[in-house]
């Protein structure tokens, strides 16, 4: 295998030949499990997996083991009233991720409806992540006036769990739109990369990577706009073209340079930009192989090769974003300005963009903030665990190791100043 001749101090242990079928219900599952195959995690290192099971779902034992006398609940900047888990009516489970699951719920006083994202804090101990989760909760606290980013309303925690309480977005991930019309025409695609490279040039200039751009992570608004979720794998603090080395992504988008165990920079989410724009455009990602080891193995060495049924502009910018070497990446320079200035976005009015002016391509059609027919009729079947909804009682025992856990989350409240709450 090349990538083990080329790099034997890697000590790279491939996942073996796979053979996954015809598109659909097998890539899409494949695309679905991301870093879950365990060949795939221990080939990168990680033990993150992205559908984790019923990590919501605790034990008896473990949903009623209540507070120790300084509940760190709610302990956000402001002096506000403290928020809760029973203050919310759990509606339907609409999503899974990483740690936990992705609730709808209702506000029982305010009204308003949310996605809360309700992790175990022991799930997140044992899978070594607090670092990740913590960076979620900063970018998150950071990005809420973002157009295309998804706000934060509140995050607290009780003993065991942490809770997120996000805008709800419901027109459907992009993901699920592209497997059913298999790829976009050039003037959908572009719309949806330009409100992602603004996203994503935002949170450069907040020096944060955000490292794990894929269609499951991008959904869209009721009205067809772009909103980024998920910043569990944003790396916080690169300064400038600073550099990181933690090896994570997912599989078909990762960059060369993170499967070298290279450092990397901001760069790689312009690769990641190039691999959703390809994958719009073409209804594949770039350099896909059945095969996980011959598809790295592409991504490393095959040159790329776009066939001439798009425009010249869109195969200049995925020629520029997939650049194998970072340095000579777009955006390697001048980041988000170079991107930005690029012909294939030369119809896009940038303000006008990011103050939404610019009607989407595309309508989701939602009859409401109720309707739930973009979400995965497997999720929304699931019945919501009774513990989520859960709020603390006092004085009972809790666990050594929840104690534990507790202790480490230390700051992750947050509740918003009185005028932000609920706006
Ligand atoms: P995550 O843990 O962020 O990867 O989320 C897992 C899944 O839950 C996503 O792929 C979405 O389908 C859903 N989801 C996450 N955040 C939201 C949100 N703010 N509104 C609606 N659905 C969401």
């Amino acid at each position: 295998m090349q990538v083990k001749r080329l790099y034997p101090e890697a000590n790279l242990r491939l996942p073996g030949k796979k053979i996954f079928g015809n598109l659909d219900p097998e890539f899409i599952q494949q695309r679905r499990e991301g870093l879950d195959d365990p060949e795939v995690k221990s080939f990168l290192s990680l033990d993150n997996p992205r559908n984790a099971p019923d990590d919501t779902d605790l034990s008896p034992e473990t949903s009623d083991t209540m507070s120790k006398d300084s509940n760190p609940i709610n302990l956000g900047p402001s002096e506000k009233k403290s928020v809760k888990p029973s203050d919310f009516e759990f509606l339907k489970v609409i999503g899974k991720g990483s740690f936990g699951k992705v609730l709808l719920a209702r506000h029982k006083n305010e009204g308003g409806v949310y996605a809360v994202k309700v992790l175990q804090k022991q799930a997140i101990m044992k899978r070594n992540e607090v670092k990740h989760i913590m960076a979620e909760r900063n970018v998150l606290l950071k990005n809420i006036k973002h157009p295309f980013l998804v706000g934060l309303h509140y995050s607290f925690q009780t003993p065991d769990k942490l809770y997120f309480v996000l805008d709800y977005v419901n027109g459907g991930e992009l993901f699920f739109h592209l497997q059913r019309e298999r790829y976009f025409s050039e003037k959908r695609a572009r719309f949806y990369a330009a409100e992602m490279a603004s996203a994503i040039g935002y949170l450069h200039s907040l020096n944060i990577i955000y490292r794990d751009l894929k269609p499951e992570n991008i959904l869209l608004d009721s009205t067809g706009h772009i909103v980024l979720t998920d910043f569990g794998l944003c790396k916080e603090g690169i300064e400038g073209m600073g550099t990181t080395t933690t090896f994570c992504g997912t599989p078909e988008y990762l960059a060369p340079e993170v499967l070298r165990k290279q450092p990397y920079d901001k760069t790689v989410d312009w690769w990641c930009l190039g691999a959703v724009l390809y994958e719009m455009m073409y209804g594949l990602p770039p350099f896909y192989s059945r095969d996980t080891a011959e598809m790295y193995d592409n991504i490393l060495y095959k040159p790329l090769r776009l066939r001439t049924n798009v425009s010249a502009a869109a195969r200049s910018l995925l020629e520029g974003l997939l650049q194998k070497e970072k340095e000579q990446r777009l955006g390697s320079k001048r980041d988000f300005q170079e991107i930005k200035t690029h012909s294939f976005f030369a119809d896009i009015n940038w303000t006008d963009l990011d103050a939404k002016k610019i009607d989407p391509p595309y309508n989701p059609n939602v009859s409401g903030q109720l309707d739930l027919k973009h979400f995965d009729p497997e999720f929304v079947r699931e019945p919501v665990p009774a513990s989520v909804g859960k709020s603390p009682g006092l004085n009972k025992l809790v666990s050594a190791s929840v104690m534990e856990a507790d202790g480490m989350f230390q700051g992750f409240s947050y509740v918003p100043p009185a005028e932000d709450a609920f706006s």
